[in-house]
C-alpha cells in the first residue's frame, strides 16, 4: 500500500512573509485529513521560516535543489546538512527546469541522488520527455535512458527511500495536462524499469505525476493504479487550490490524520 503524496513545488516565487502565510492557510486546510501525506518546496530563502510554521504539523519540507558535497568551497550552493539543519526530509531533484536552464544532466543528478539518499533526505527525482521527443514517440527511450542514468547504484533501502516524478516537460507550467491514460502509461512502464532493477521494492517506491496538475482535473489521473500522488507547481502557490488537490487524492476510505 503506497501512501498518497501530494508536493508543492512554489519555485523561485513568494518571499518569506507570503510563504509563511501560504503554508499557514495549507495547513488549516489539510490538518483533519488522513492516509495522505503532503509537502510543499519552499525557496531556500523561505525554508527557514516556514520550517518554523510547520512545527508540530504533519507538512513536510523539502528543497527544490540541493549540492553534491556537505561543505566545502562551493560557491553559491546549499548542501544536504544545511538542508537538515532547516528541517529538510525532501529535495527535489533533476526537475526539468533544472536540466533545461541550467544544464544539469543524468549523470550530476545521480550524484545528487546519491548524496540525498547518504544523508536520509528523501530524493523527488524528477524524468520526462520534451514536447519534441513526445512527438516522435519517444516517452520510453527518453524515461528509460533517464532512469538508468539517474538511479545508478541505489541499493533496495535506497529505493524504499525514493520517489520518483513522472513530468512531461510539454506540460510543465503550459496548461496542458496529460491524459490519465498517458500518465498511467508512463508510470507503469517506470514501475516496470522498476521492477527490472529491484523487483522487491518495485510495488513499494511512489510514482508521481507533474504537470499543470489543477483541482478539476487531477482526481481522474490520480485515480489510475500507477499514479501515487502529485508534484504541483503553479497551483500549489494558491492554499485553495493546493488544498483541493490533495483533497482530490485521498484515499477513499480515509476521514482523518494530518494531525496538529
Ligand atoms: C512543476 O513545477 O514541477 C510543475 C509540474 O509545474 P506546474 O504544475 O505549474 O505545471
Amino acid at each position: 500500500m503506497r501512501t498518497p503524496l501530494i508536493v508543492g513545488n512554489w519555485k523561485m516565487n513568494l518571499n518569506t512573509r507570503e510563504a509563511t502565510n501560504l503554508v499557514k492557510s495549507i495547513f488549516a486546510g489539510v490538518r483533519g485529513l488522513g492516509g495522505i501525506e503532503v509537502v510543499v518546496c519552499p525557496s531556500y530563502t523561505a525554508l527557514s521560516a516556514v520550517s518554523s510554521a510547520l512545527e508540530k504539523t504533519n507538512i513536510g519540507l523539502g528543497a527544490q535543489n540541493m549540492y553534491t558535497e556537505p561543505e566545502g568551497a562551493f560557491t553559491g550552493e546549499i548542501s544536504p546538512l544545511m538542508l537538515k539543519d532547516l528541517g529538510c526530509r525532501f529535495v527535489i531533484l533533476g526537475h526539468s527546469e533544472r536540466r533545461a536552464v541550467f544544464g544539469e544532466k543524468d549523470a550530476l543528478i545521480n550524484k545528487k541522488v546519491l548524496t540525498a539518499l547518504k544523508y536520509s533526505i528523501v530524493p523527488i527525482v524528477c524524468v520526462g520527455e520534451t514536447l519534441e521527443e513526445h512527438e516522435r514517440r519517444e516517452t520510453e527511450q527518453v524515461i528509460q535512458r533517464q532512469f538508468e542514468g539517474t538511479f545508478k547504484d541505489l541499493t533496495a533501502t535506497d529505493w524504499k527511500r525514493t520517489v520518483i516524478a513522472y513530468e512531461p516537460v510539454w506540460a510543465i507550467g503550459t496548461g496542458r495536462t496529460a491524459m490519465p491514460s498517458q500518465a498511467e502509461e508512463a508510470h507503469a512502464f517506470i514501475r516496470e524499469l522498476l521492477a527490472s532493477r529491484v523487483n522487491e521494492v518495485a510495488d513499494e517506491v511512489r510514482i508521481l505525476y507533474g504537470g499543470s496538475i489543477k483541482p478539476d482535473n487531477f482526481g481522474k489521473i490520480m485515480a489510475q493504479p500507477n499514479v501515487d500522488g502529485g508534484l504541483v507547481g503553479g497551483a500549489s502557490l494558491k492554499a485553495e487550490s493546493f488544498i483541493e488537490i490533495v483533497k482530490s487524492s485521498l484515499p477513499k476510505n480515509e476521514t482523518s490524520g494530518i494531525k496538529s
